[in-house]
C-alpha cells in the first residue's frame, strides 16, 4: 500500500513538473490564430453551433460552388450563430448571389483549410518533408498516416495501397540522409528506423466487413504483406491502427496472420494498436503478447483510449447490442493505466507505445516504468500532430522518446480525421480542453482515475 501511495505521489510530481515545463505554451489548435481560437471557444460554449459547424466541415469538400457553400452556411449555422451573437448570425448568412456571399464562401474555404492544416502536415509525403524534418529537429520522431478510411471501390483501395508503397519509397529515400535523423535516444529500437508508417487497414479493401470476415482477412493479409515487403526494403517500421468494434477482429486477425507467418517472423517490431476503452482490451493484449512469444521476436503495442466512442454508442443503440466500451471516461483512464502496467511488465515481448495527450496517463507510464527498472530506451510515448506540441516537447526534454502521428492527405479524405480531432479537443471530457481551455485545477487533472463498476445501458 505504502509503495502504491509513493508511486502515485511520484506520478503527481512528474505531472506537476510537466505542467511547469509547458508554462504558458498552448497547442496550435487552441492558440494559432484569433479566428481559430474563437471558433473553438464558440464550439465549446454552444453544442448546437458545434454540431452544425462539424456538419459543414464534413460536407465542405463536396461543395463545388460558392453558392453551394453559402447556402449550406446559411442552413447549418445561421440559427446557432445568432444564439451566440447577432453580429455572428449576420456574418454567416449572406445572400448566395451577392458579392458578400462570394467573399464569405472564399473565407470559409480558406479558414477550414488553414484549420485542417494544423492537424494534417501535407497532401503527400513529398510536400510534407519540411514538416517531418521540423518534427525531428524538435527532438521528436514520427509515424506517418495516409488519410483514407472505408473506401468504396477496389480502384480506390488499390490506389491507396499504391500511395503507401510510394510513400515508403519517397520517405526511405530522403529521411535517413537528414542530419536530424541521427538517433534521438541511443539504443531505442524505434530509432534504428527513422521512417515509420501507420496503416488503416479498412481503406485497403472495399468489401471489408464482419459479414465478409474470411475474405476480408485474406485480401488484407495480401495487401498488408505488400506494404511490409516495401517497408523491409526501406528499413521502415509499421503500425496497424485500431478502428471500430465491427472491424477490429478483422484487423487483429490480419495482423496476426501476416506477422506470425514465416515470411515476416523477423520483421522488426511490427506494431498494432489496442483501445483501452474496450472492456475486453486486456484479452486482446494477451493474445497479441502470445503472438510475440510464438514468433520469438517482440512486437510494438500502441495503447490508446479509442477514438470512436460516440460512433460505437450510436451503432450499439441502433443495433440493440451490448455496448462493449466503458461508459465513464474515468474508467477508460483507469483501464489505460492498468494496461500500461501490463505492457511495461511485458516489455520483453513488446515495445510499449503509450499514446495519449493526458499528462496523468503519460506520467503514470513513465513512473511505473522507472519503478520496474524499465528505461526510456525500452518504451515510447506517442501523440497526434498538432494536438499537444507543448506536452510532447516537455516530455522529450525530460529524456523520453516521443513519436508524433502525422497524417498526410488532401482535404477531401482528411475531413473525417479532422472532425474527430475537433470533437476530441472540444469534448466535455477532454483532458486537453480541461487543461488549455477550462484551466481546471492541476490537482484534479492529475488525480488517480478509478475503474467504475459499469453495466451496459444498451443490453437488449
Ligand atoms: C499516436 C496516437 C495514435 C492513435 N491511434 C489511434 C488508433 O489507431 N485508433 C483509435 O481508435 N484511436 C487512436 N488514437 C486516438 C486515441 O484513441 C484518443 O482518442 C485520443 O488520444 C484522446 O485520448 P487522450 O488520452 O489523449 O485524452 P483524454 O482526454 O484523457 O481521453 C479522451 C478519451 O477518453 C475516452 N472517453 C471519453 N468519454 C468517455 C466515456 N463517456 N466513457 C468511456 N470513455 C470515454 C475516449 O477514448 C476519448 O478519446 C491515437 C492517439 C494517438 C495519440
Amino acid at each position: 500500500m505504502s509503495q502504491e501511495i509513493s508511486l502515485n505521489t511520484r506520478i503527481i510530481e512528474l505531472g506537476r513538473s510537466i505542467f511547469d515545463g509547458i508554462g504558458s505554451e498552448r497547442p496550435s489548435a487552441l492558440s494559432r490564430n484569433f479566428w481559430i481560437s474563437k471558433i473553438m471557444q464558440w464550439s465549446m460554449a454552444n453544442a448546437d453551433f458545434k454540431t452544425n459547424l462539424f456538419r459543414l466541415v464534413d460536407v465542405l469538400p463536396t461543395l463545388k460552388s460558392n453558392r453551394a457553400i453559402v447556402s449550406h452556411l446559411n442552413e447549418y449555422l445561421r440559427t446557432p450563430a445568432r444564439g451566440i451573437n447577432q453580429g455572428l448570425g449576420w456574418a454567416v448568412s449572406p445572400s448566395s448571389s451577392s458579392l458578400r456571399g462570394a467573399v464569405t464562401a472564399l473565407a470559409v474555404k480558406r479558414g477550414i483549410h488553414e484549420f485542417a492544416s494544423l492537424f494534417i502536415a501535407g497532401e503527400n509525403p513529398s510536400s510534407a518533408l519540411g514538416a517531418l524534418r521540423r518534427v525531428r529537429a524538435d527532438g521528436l520522431c514520427f509515424t506517418i498516416d495516409l488519410l483514407g478510411e472505408f473506401c468504396l471501390s477496389e480502384g480506390e483501395a488499390e490506389e491507396y495501397l499504391a500511395r503507401y508503397i510510394e510513400a515508403i519509397e519517397v520517405l526511405c529515400h530522403r529521411v535517413p540522409a537528414w542530419k536530424e535523423s541521427q538517433p534521438i535516444l541511443a539504443g531505442h529500437p524505434g530509432e534504428q528506423h527513422p521512417v515509420c508508417l501507420s496503416v488503416k487497414l479498412t481503406a485497403l479493401y472495399s468489401q471489408c466487413g464482419p459479414l465478409n470476415f474470411e475474405r476480408s482477412v485474406a485480401v488484407l493479409s495480401e495487401r498488408l504483406s505488400e506494404i511490409a515487403r516495401a517497408a523491409r526494403r526501406g528499413n521502415a517500421l509499421i503500425y496497424v491502427d485500431a478502428e471500430d468494434a465491427a472491424n477490429n477482429p478483422i484487423i487483429f486477425e490480419t495482423f496476426m496472420r501476416v506477422f506470425g507467418s514465416p515470411e515476416f517472423r523477423d520483421f522488426p517490431y511490427p506494431g498494432i494498436v489496442v483501445q483501452a476503452y474496450f472492456k475486453n482490451a486486456e484479452a486482446s493484449i494477451r493474445s497479441l503478447l502470445k503472438l510475440a512469444d510464438t514468433r520469438g521476436a517482440p512486437i510494438a503495442l500502441r495503447l490508446v483510449k479509442g477514438a470512436y466512442w460516440d460512433y460505437e454508442q450510436v451503432v450499439s443503440q441502433q443495433n440493440g447490442t451490448t455496448f462493449p466500451l466503458f461508459t465513464k471516461k474515468e474508467s477508460s483512464d483507469a483501464s489505460f493505466e492498468h494496461l500500461s502496467r501490463l505492457l511495461i511488465d511485458q516489455h520483453e515481448l513488446c515495445l510499449p507505445a503509450i499514446a495519449s495527450h493526458n499528462i496523468r496517463s503519460l506520467s503514470h507510464a513513465c513512473i511505473y516504468a522507472e519503478s520496474k527498472g524499465v528505461t526510456p530506451a525500452e518504451f515510447e510515448l506517442q501523440m497526434l500532430y498538432g494536438m499537444a506540441e507543448p506536452i510532447a516537447r516537455t516530455f522529450a526534454r525530460r529524456g523520453y522518446l516521443v513519436r508524433l502521428y502525422v497524417p498526410l492527405g488532401d482535404m477531401f479524405v482528411g475531413m473525417g480525421y479532422f472532425v474527430r480531432r475537433l470533437l476530441e479537443n472540444t469534448s466535455n471530457e477532454s483532458f486537453l480542453r480541461h487543461t488549455f481551455f477550462d484551466a481546471k485545477a492541476i490537482s484534479e487533472l492529475l488525480k488517480e482515475p478509478q475503474l467504475h463498476e459499469e453495466t451496459s445501458p444498451y443490453v437488449p
